[in-house]
């Protein structure tokens, strides 16, 4: 086998490319499902709102986690996660973990700033904001400082006493909930949610690690604030009727600082929207279309169009 990187298929290589110009005989796309589903809100993109794909990969890659990392992954309290499936649940739970970490880094920097080149300022960094500091800074930025020291201070005197005390890892749960928390919403029930059904132990963990579950809510707005950053999210409560879900006219207002979307995603199929006509897709031409091969009586194979978006063969 080889392996070549930098080769971007229906960019670098075409299909005509692979067939008539470099011999191969067959192709295998294993392209991912990585679009992710805008939901229709109001103000989908004002800042403090991204796609919770978008927030996982920024954590992971840069390690925004670590203390020698200089990523500037920043994420406010209270924070809702949009979504019931099994990301959502990881969204919520990498966030709650991460903010802990974010603060406590924020308050590390600050100080070691302030002591390094700022010293006209003097020690004085239990206090807020220093003011050289803060000239440089806009109104915003100030005030998520401010919000972020006395956090990183809370975290750290709450780690300082555990550690001296018990040595036991010091439990966060309680601040992180007291400055809002991480609430997952999801437009139905939290049995109806593809997490539930799918792995119940990690929707059990999430609660165990401090989230919070609002079920029945439909996002229709985001909130800004006089910065234009998110503030709360306006959700219509979802209610049954005749055994299907539909709109109640009841809006609920979730404050809301980081708003991370995990409502699914869809299989690649750019290269169909690059090079038209190459393959076929299924009727919302968002998927691959589907086959279902079946034996005959006769023993010869049938191939028939499904829809099963799972690709899995219906029974014969
Ligand atoms: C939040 C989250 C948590 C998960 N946790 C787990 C877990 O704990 N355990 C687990 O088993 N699974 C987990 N999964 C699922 C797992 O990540 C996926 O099932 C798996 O990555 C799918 O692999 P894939 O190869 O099909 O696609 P991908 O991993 O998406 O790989 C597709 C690759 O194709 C490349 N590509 C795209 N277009 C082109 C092109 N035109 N030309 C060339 N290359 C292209 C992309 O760059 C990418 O490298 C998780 C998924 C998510 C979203």
């Amino acid at each position: 086998m080889k392996v070549y990187g930098g080769i971007r298929f229906g960019g670098t290589i075409t299909i005509e490319d692979a067939f008539d110009k470099l011999g191969f005989d067959h192709i295998a796309i294993a392209a991912g499902a990585g679009t992710p589903t805008i939901v229709r809100m109001k103000n989908n993109l004002i800042r403090g709102i991204r796609k919770a794909s978008d927030f996982l990969m920024a954590l992971q890659l840069t390690g925004a986690f670590k203390k020698s990392s200089m990523a500037n992954l920043q994420v406010r309290l209270p924070a809702v996660v949009i979504g019931g499936g099994l990301t959502a649940i990881d969204t919520a739970t990498e966030l709650f973990a991460y903010y802990p970490v974010q603060v406590s880094k924020i308050l590390e920097r600050y100080e070691e700033l302030v002591a390094q080149t700022l010293l006209s300022w003097g020690r004085r960094t239990d206090r807020s904001v220093c003011p050289t500091l803060a000239r440089r800074l806009d109104k915003e930025e100030l005030l998520i400082l401010d919000e972020f020291l006395e956090h990183g201070r809370a975290i750290r005197a709450r780690t300082g006493r555990r550690a001296a005390t018990t040595g036991e890892q010091p439990n966060f749960i309680p601040l992180v909930r007291s400055w809002g928390g991480v609430t997952i919403a999801y437009r139905k029930s939290l049995q109806d949610s593809p997490a539930y059904r799918l792995n119940h132990e990690e929707v059990i963990k999430a609660f165990e690690e401090g989230i919070a579950y609002a079920e029945s809510l439909s996002p229709v707005e985001a909130v800004p604030d006089e910065f234009g950053h998110v503030k709360s999210l306006l959700f219509e409560k979802q209610i049954v009727e005749d055994g299907r879900w539909k709109d109640s006219g009841q809006v609920v207002d979730l404050p809301a600082r980081s708003v991370m979307v995990a409502a699914g995603t869809s299989p690649n199929v750019i290269y169909e929207k690059e090079h038209p006509g190459t393959f076929k897709l299924d009727k919302w031409k968002q998927f691959f279309q589907a086959y279902a091969v079946s034996v005959e009586r006769t023993g010869a194979l049938a191939c028939r169009i499904t829809t099963d978006r799972r690709g899995a063969c219906p029974p014969t």
